[in-house]
């Protein structure tokens, strides 16, 4: 028996031959798309379990996350780093981020993947590179949680080899012992990694949960480390991730330890291949941005995290303009407090504007929105490996996102409704949400979980986290930097 989405508004498919049809119909049978087309739906009543009514909406395939960290969801908003610069940020973190246990780590799962399935993502990478304890159990807890919600999901089992900058010397008279809560020991880092995918990844097609390897950032000081990280990905057939935008002093750093820069670095490695994929690709050179396309390497570009931490602005046209593949990621809520997918995509329809508009020719490379919705949706499935996800089409997976532009904020956008959705609009709800197959949010609510619950079990943990590292540590988080 198939279910039917009937009546759709407008549906951008985002398929080869960029199909946008109005008046539209999917069929789904199982998981998998098998049939769409122009109303009036020739498929007989009785084949028919089901039938959902998007008259009025925009459809397109189910938004992709290319970077995450679920566990920050416990730590948003926090006024003794609102101002902070990154290490200055990340030193007020780590003494809550400790706190992390499995409890905490589900409520953040079920609210991060919550967020995003209502602002029209099916697909998630979750960069989970703490693990406060036991992190096979943290990683067990994570999994049956995005099973709960019905969200895709891409776990990069990460870890935590060295501390950025200086902030093991200035952490270490605040948390002791506890430092050692952040920290994986060097030569516990690729049996946890093999052990992750031996459990949990699956490569089949339409898998719901894969795993990647990645440290938080790029680890000068363990090449060993890095090159036998990338070869047991290479051996699992796992993806590669982690954050990459040098600064002068990590050029310096590489240099000194390594005679060399963080491109050739991560070259000689075995990180630039396809498959890999890093958060932000700021402040790079245009021949390292050239060398991660030639690689086939990708970028998750994170608007909310350049604009909250004040980075430098990303190159996004010039990443397009030497193919370097690009998507979309929220990044860690600690980071964005937000964690909205469709919110997120479209800052990043705008935010490499910013700065440009001196240049009379510059205005030519900015995004129009077809191509903000292509990044978030079948370029991101090609920077995941993935060809099952990201278009609408037959025999792809049925992940599939629909948000009601009836309402007064996109009134007005009648030239182009895909362009009302992306650049007008106060809301970033969807109102109906398929996830292989299954129906996960529909009349803007979540199917088959308490919204309001979810949010309390998270505040309930995060005030915990916050009334226990205050408790060891005297810092004051609620007081404002
Ligand atoms: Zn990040």
């Amino acid at each position: 028996m198939m279910r039917l989405l009937r009546h759709i508004g407008w549906l951008h498919a985002c398929d080869d031959a960029g199909t946008v049809l109005d008046d539209a119909w999917i069929a789904v049978e199982g998981a998998r798309i098998v049939a769409l087309g122009r109303e009036p739906c020739p498929i007989p009543a009785e084949r028919v379990a089901e039938s959902h009514d998007l008259s009025g909406c925009i459809v397109v395939p189910g938004l992709i996350n290319l970077h995450h960290h679920f566990f920050q969801t416990l730590t948003r908003a926090v006024p003794a780093t609102v101002r902070a610069r990154p290490l200055d940020w990340l030193f007020g973190m780590y003494p809550l981020w400790a706190e992390l246990d499995e409890e905490a780590h589900r409520w953040a799962t079920l609210a991060a993947g919550a967020e995003l399935l209502l602002t029209g993502a099916t697909t998630s990478v979750d960069h989970s590179y703490l693990h406060p304890g036991d992190g096979d159990a943290l990683l067990a807890a994570q999994a049956e949680a995005a099973a709960e919600l019905g969200l895709r999901l891409h776990v990069v089992r990460g870890s935590m080899p060295t501390l950025e900058g200086d902030l093991a010397r200035r952490l270490r008279p605040l948390l002791g012992d506890r430092m050692d809560r952040l920290l994986d020991p060097e030569d516990e880092i690729v049996p946890q990694l093999e052990r992750a995918a031996r459990r949990w990844h699956d490569d089949a097609d339409g898998a719901m949960l894969r795993i990647g390897f990645g440290p938080t950032g790029v680890t000068y000081e363990k090449p060993a480390l890095m090159r036998a990280v990338a070869d047991r990905a290479a051996a699992f057939g796992c993806g590669l991730h982690t954050h990459l935008h040098p600064r002068p002093d990590e050029r310096e750093k590489a240099e000194r330890l390594l005679g060399t820069d963080p491109i050739s670095f991560l070259d000689a490695s075995g990180w630039l291949r396809p498959g890999t994929w890093f958060a932000h690709g700021s402040q790079l050179r245009p021949d390292e941005i050239r060398r991660l396309a030639e690689a086939g390497c990708g970028v998750a570009h994170c608007p909310r995290t350049i604009v909250r931490l004040g980075f430098p602005l990303t190159p996004i046209p010039a990443f397009r303009k030497a193919g370097l593949a690009v998507g979309v990621g929220v990044d860690g809520a600690a980071s964005n407090d937000s964690g909205s997918m469709l919110g997120d995509l479209r800052l990043a329809l705008l935010l490499h504007r910013v700065g440009t508009a001196a240049d009379a020719d510059t205005e030519k490379d900015w995004m129009r929105p077809a191509d903000a919705l292509a990044m978030a949706t079948r370029n991101a499935a090609a920077i995941l490996g993935r060809d099952d996800i990201g278009r609408i089409e037959p025999g792809k997976m049925a992940d599939i996102a629909a948000f009601d532009l009836t309402g007064v904020a996109y009134a007005g956008a009648v030239t182009d409704p895909l362009g009302g959705l992306l650049m007008a609009g106060s809301d970033a709800r969807a109102s109906f949400v398929m996830c292989h197959g299954s129906v996960r949010v529909a009349g803007g609510r979540l199917v088959g979980m308490d919204e309001r619950r979810v949010a309390a079990g998270t505040n309930a943990a995060a005030r915990r986290m916050v009334a226990q590292a205050t408790a060891r540590t005297g810092l004051r988080f609620a007081d404002a930097q």
